[in-house]
């Protein structure tokens, strides 16, 4: 990395770089007065600007006066790394900021491996860092000139994008915020470590569960071959990775996959979609747990007393039950029809394991009650956030208690279709009764 500083010029040069990594104000700003021509120097060998060692060292308020002296922030050192790369890499969040907001380019890259700051952030795993780099690209000028999704997406010289690095690095909390902001689940390297890889094949060389899981739950190809036509799972295998190998293999379930390219997928406001995220994390750890039974593997399980499960369930009253499933409370709302169902079945309703493959398109998903087209998916209205936080405790634990019946990711959805198959035959008999006597449905 190199921020040594061993190599200054003159003792009175060390001293002030040295008060500048160590956050001295008061020597910085005296140096400063009486030799001014110090603010521009840099390190002998890697050429560090004061600037680079403020950032890397997290030396906010030395940070702000070398900015506040009108030094640029984008100077470049020997391997054309910019302050902001090296804030991103040492996980200096509140040096990111000051440097985004002094104006700092993001879309720089490094004579080294021709990397961004975005992915310095992934690499080291530093999730806040990340968030920052992206919602700056979001409002400045790259969004204009580049494109978001780009920037998101911005290989380095060997092929590999931030969620690459991300994978391969076991960063499974940056893995999720890269997919969420657009990052290509199932891109190929074409030259990082084994040429050709996907994300997935680098999470599986790491070994790292929690990302093989959050790849494959947006949609990551288990059969993708790498350049020397491996498949993700025999990566696994050859390292040693059991858990992830078993989550690999072809021959197990599919998990259930976030329908991200579905428009009202990404109009969802928050509350619903940590509930939806929540509820398919919740389905394919069901499936985990079986996939993973009478392994070696076994997945840490939240235990409860039977005790409190009583309790929970008697505070669920069943008016609040979803129509569908007859199982769980009714949290999501359709738009603009209004019906109701739980985040479970709406999940079933949307999710896809791929596309079709001979028209590469997804069917919009119709309301199972009325048919009418899902505008929008919201959490239902008729809850406080504590009676949702309430029935989504309760959620749990009734599922704990019932898991027969989503023991597999792909039950819940033969539910869903054996109860709209009866739906179809209700309004074969009655034509239009179901949308007409909505209320009545949601409410029985
Ligand atoms: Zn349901
Ligand atoms: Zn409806």
């Amino acid at each position: 990395m190199g921020q040594s500083l061993t190599c200054a010029r003159s003792s009175d040069e060390h001293e002030f770089f040295s008060a500048v990594q160590a956050g001295d104000l008061e020597t910085v700003a005296s140096f400063l007065s009486t030799e001014p021509q110090m603010l521009r120097r840099t390190t002998v060998f890697d050429r560090l600007s004061t600037l680079h060692i403020a950032a890397a060292n997290g030396q906010l308020e030395v940070l702000g006066m070398l900015l506040d002296r009108s030094l640029h922030p984008d100077l470049l050192n020997r391997h054309k790394q910019t302050p902001l790369m090296l804030a991103a890499m040492h996980g200096r969040i509140s040096c990111v900021e000051k440097l985004l907001e002094a104006g700092a380019t993001i879309l720089m890259f490094d004579s080294l491996h021709g990397r961004s700051c975005l992915h310095y952030a992934a690499y080291y795993g530093h999730s806040d860092c990340l968030e920052a780099i992206l919602s700056a690209a979001n409002s400045t000028s790259v969004a204009d000139s580049w494109g978001f999704s780009r920037f998101v997406n911005v290989s380095d010289n060997n092929g590999a994008t931030p969620l690459h690095l991300a994978a391969r690095q076991r960063r499974p909390e940056c893995v999720h915020i890269l997919l969420d902001k657009g990052a290509l689940v199932c891109a190929p390297t074409g030259g990082y470590g084994c040429p050709g890889s996907s994300p997935l094949h680098l999470a599986a060389r790491g070994g790292c569960l929690d990302s093989v899981r959050e790849l494959l739950a947006w949609g990551a190809d288990r059969l993708q071959r790498d350049s020397s036509g491996r498949i993700p799972y025999a990566i696994a295998l050859k390292r040693n990775h059991g858990a992830c190998a078993a989550l690999l293999n072809p021959s197990t379930a599919e998990p259930l996959v976030w329908p991200s390219p579905l428009k009202f997928i990404s109009e969802l406001n928050n509350d619903a979609k940590i509930l939806l995220e929540n509820a398919l994390m919740d389905a394919n750890r069901e499936r985990e747990k079986n996939i993973l039974k009478g392994t070696a593997y076994s997945l840490p399980s939240p235990t409860h007393s039977a005790d409190s499960v009583d309790d929970d369930i008697s505070e669920a009253s069943d008016t609040e039950l979803c129509c569908i499933c007859f199982d769980q409370v009714c949290t999501i709302e359709v738009q603009d029809c209004g019906h109701q169902m739980c985040a479970h079945c709406t999940l079933s309703l949307c999710c896809h394991n791929k596309p079709n493959p001979t028209t590469l398109c997804l069917p919009a998903p119709a309301c199972p009650f009325c048919r009418s087209n899902i505008a929008r998916l919201v959490v239902a209205k008729n809850k406080t956030k504590e009676e949702l936080d309430k029935t989504s405790h309760s959620f749990k634990l009734r599922r704990s208690r019932r898991s027969r019946n989503f023991g597999e990711g792909s039950s819940s959805f033969k539910d869903l279709s054996s109860a709209m198959g009866s739906f179809g035959k209700m309004s074969n008999r009655g034509s239009g009764r179901i949308a007409d006597s909505s209320d009545n449905l949601d409410k029985p």
